[in-house]
């Protein structure tokens, strides 16, 4: 049985020791589908109806979906739905592109293809 733990802890990342939950964005914790595409009592696609999920540390609020998880009813591409971004260890400033926004200058729906939506970029 023990293999089998360490197993299904290698799978999930959370012997990561920057590995920290947090309550997930898209469904603000309820484990629910917000938008109730399928149905308003789905389980929600980003956590899985744990209302939780795990993210590395550090992170930053998401900036293209502001947080949300989502843009629009569509999951939002830069966080998958987490509403935070991991920081890379190395050096970051603004994105140049967006100003930090994270969106596409012209369609705000899409993710800046500098940061992919990230709203930084290694310095
Ligand atoms: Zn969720
Ligand atoms: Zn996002
Ligand atoms: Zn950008």
């Amino acid at each position: 049985m023990k293999r089998q733990n360490e197993k299904l802890i290698a799978e999930h990342g959370v012997d990561q020791p920057n590995m920290t939950e947090i309550t997930c964005a898209f469904c603000g914790g309820s484990g629910t589908d917000p938008f109730g595409v399928m149905s308003w009592l789905s389980t929600c696609c980003i956590c899985g109806g744990r209302g939780v999920v795990n993210i590395e540390a550090p992170y930053k609020v998401c900036p293209h979906c502001n947080g949300t998880g989502a843009v629009k009813t569509l999951t939002c591409t830069t966080c998958g739905g987490k509403g935070h971004v991991p920081l890379p260890s190395a050096p970051i400033v603004s994105c140049p592109v967006c100003a930090g926004s994270g969106d596409d200058g012209s369609a705000p729906a899409l993710a800046c293809i500098r940061c992919h939506g990230k709203g930084f970029i290694l310095a």
